[in-house]
């Protein structure tokens, strides 16, 4: 919406004056300038036009740009403001457009698992050209020559498709990418991209890419290796707690012989202790072995404590 305008002198430039022919003191300056204005925003003058007029006598003095008060000269910036503002944001966005490509780049250079690739599928993967042309690539590994990729199965018409996929997390589906894989040269990658086959490189952050999935988060570790719940084990605690250390020590005892790192950690502290076993450091330090043996962390460190005072 580009409008033209005229414009009147703010007021407070507009100093009232006597007229020099009636001597009224109705001479004014007025602003009669014409501008091209984008919506409300100024963006270019088209034509200066100020005048001393007295609305008494009528008489009018045209008066060029050098004549006017410097208030007055000065306010004249406001006619370039929308271009002022569009030159920045230009600038702005420019470097912006700079920053990503910069960015992109740097995730070409620098690959990491998962790094995630549009590609058109003619020229990456060599596949007949349809009007789905459009797939996904993620890098599964890479060395100092080569990137391998994963290519989706899936193929899309419009960018859009792709970035639905990502938002609905398709990406981790089992059956989304092929199973087959394509290995690179890293120089032949750069190429693809400087040749538009690559058309856009994005890497996920914290496992997602425009807030959907991309790449399996990985599976919690559990605390201990093969810890497995041991019935005996379980009942051993409950009885532990109700103070009742024999029945509990003949459940440890149990479960240690059934191989339970945790039964033969509480096989270990009860000997150790005395506690409804006789006190036997010689069968607290086998059993602390044994479970250690399972890399049980805390009987490792129990046994170190041990061992300190006893010989093992
Ligand atoms: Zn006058």
């Amino acid at each position: 919406m580009l409008l033209f305008n005229t414009s009147d002198s703010l007021s407070f430039f507009s100093q009232t004056k006597t007229c020099p022919y009636c001597h009224h003191d109705d001479y004014r300056l007025q602003n009669q300038s014409r501008f091209l204005r984008f919506s409300i925003v100024p963006m270019l003058p088209l034509a200066w036009h100020y005048q001393y007029q007295c609305s008494h006598c009528q008489h009018n003095v045209q008066l060029s740009i050098m004549q006017l008060p410097w208030l007055e000269k000065l306010s004249l910036i406001k006619y370039f403001i929308g271009s002022i503002l569009l030159i920045w944001l230009s600038i702005y966005f420019y470097t912006q457009h700079l920053d990503e490509l910069k960015a992109k780049q740097a995730i070409l250079s620098q690959p990491q698992a998962f790094d995630t690739y549009l590609v058109h599928a003619d020229k990456f993967s060599n596949e007949p050209l349809r009007p789905e042309n459009l797939k996904v690539a993620q890098v599964l590994e890479f060395d100092d020559q080569n990137i391998t990729f994963q290519i989706s199965n899936y193929r899309y018409k419009r960018d859009s498709g792709i970035t639905m996929a990502m938002r609905t997390s398709l990406l981790i589906q089992k059956d989304y990418f092929s199973s087959k894989t394509i290995t690179l040269p890293r120089s032949e990658v750069q190429r693809l991209y400087e040749d538009g086959a690559i058309y856009d490189v994005l890497r996920p952050y914290a496992y997602s890419l425009y807030g959907g999935f991309v790449m399996f988060p990985p599976r919690p570790k559990p605390l201990y290796e093969g810890l497995k719940l041991n019935k005996n084990n379980q009942q051993g605690i409950i009885y532990y707690k109700d103070g009742l250390f024999p029945e509990a020590f003949e459940s440890f005892l149990l479960a240690s012989k059934e191989g339970s790192q945790w039964g033969q950690l509480n096989t270990a502290q009860m000997y150790r202790d005395g506690e409804g076993v006789e006190k036997d450091i010689s069968q607290a330090i086998y059993w602390y072995q044994q479970a250690a043996g399972q890399n049980n962390h805390k009987a490792k460190v129990q046994l170190k404590e041990l061992c300190l005072k006893h010989a093992c």
